[in-house]
């Protein structure tokens, strides 16, 4: 490893307020406006790049397309989150999972003049053929492994927002990959030439996931102790964030349907959690590199143990 203490880096899955409120027409997304200069701001202050991942269908905007322009030319990466951010992306057939890829990857290098080397499937639906798939494409890494138990509860919460719509529901439940979160590797690992990175979680035989959501589901002094837990387990860690983590009431008109919950609340207070684990992650004195970055360094390490 280039650095002995490992690295660190922040992800922020860019799942959009239009994307929740199910793209309602003449919608002026708060997501690529007020939403995402609240996290570049923290990327200014804490020094560090971001890797972004935008929904295909959010580049239909040529606001969002501007912005995402004007950030990768700060530096930051941008990868690729499916086209319509479906749930079952990896229970997907072929064809279809390859459109969802595909169409989202030509509108990143049209619109946006980027190549995204890096894949993060929504709600981590994690599949072989999404992994092969990845790799005929020519991408260089997923993020979309989720090797804890807390997959389960994670699921199942998803699967209860979503009672009330029918296809939604159903594709919360259609998945190929039940038993990975029990039986998949904790650290980053090689298959079919991608480098897997899967979801950060803490040491011990009880793997807890750990990203920003986690402390508003497990509370905040219990998720501050388990990302440091985590920090420290993995050599490769990253910080899986969202833009409903730095909204507030303010940046919706009411006229949108949410079912995020974490949606609304106190921005202050937002901010200052945020923070706090930014914080957290500087302290650990790792390298703070980009998601491509760290698969570079994570595939140098894989190929130099398989030679050995
Ligand atoms: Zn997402």
């Amino acid at each position: 490893m280039g650095n002995s203490n490992g690295y660190v880096s922040v992800a922020l899955h860019l799942d959009s307020m239009a994307h929740a409120a199910g793209y309602p027409s003449g919608y002026l997304d708060p997501t690529y406006r007020q939403v995402v200069d609240r996290f570049l701001a923290l990327a200014d202050e804490f020094g560090f790049r971001y890797s972004m991942y935008p929904i295909g269908r959010d580049l239909e905007d040529r606001h969002a397309c501007a912005r995402l322009r004007e950030i990768s030319a700060q530096g930051h990466e941008l990868g690729n989150h499916t086209w319509n951010h479906y749930t079952d992306t990896g229970a997907l057939p072929v064809a279809e999972l390859r459109e969802e890829i595909v169409r989202t990857h030509e509108k990143l290098v049209d619109e946006v003049g980027v190549q995204p080397r890096g894949f993060i499937a929504p709600a981590w639906s994690y599949s072989d053929r999404l992994l092969r798939l990845l790799a005929e494409l020519g991408y260089r890494y997923d993020m979309s492994a989720f090797p804890s138990w807390l997959y389960y509860p994670f699921v199942a919460k998803n699967a209860l927002n979503h009672l009330s719509h029918g296809e939604k529901f159903r594709r919360v439940l259609n998945r190929r990959d039940w038993l990975q979160p029990l039986t998949g590797p904790r650290d980053p690992y090689l298959k079919h030439g991608v480098v897997v990175i899967p979801v950060p979680t803490t040491a011990g035989p009880v793997a807890t996931a750990v990203w920003h959501t986690t402390g508003f589901l497990l509370g905040w002094e219990r998720h501050f102790a388990l990302l440091r837990n985590a920090i420290a387990a993995r050599p490769y860690f990253h910080y899986v964030v969202h833009p409903a983590d730095l909204t507030c009431a303010e940046d919706f008109t009411g006229s949108e349907t949410m079912y995020l919950e974490r949606a609304g609340g106190s921005l202050e207070e937002k901010q200052r959690r945020l923070r706090e684990s930014l914080s957290i992650l500087k302290e650990s004195g790792k390298q703070w590199v980009t998601l491509g970055e760290m698969a570079d360094a994570a595939r140098s390490e894989l190929m130099r143990s398989r030679a050995a």
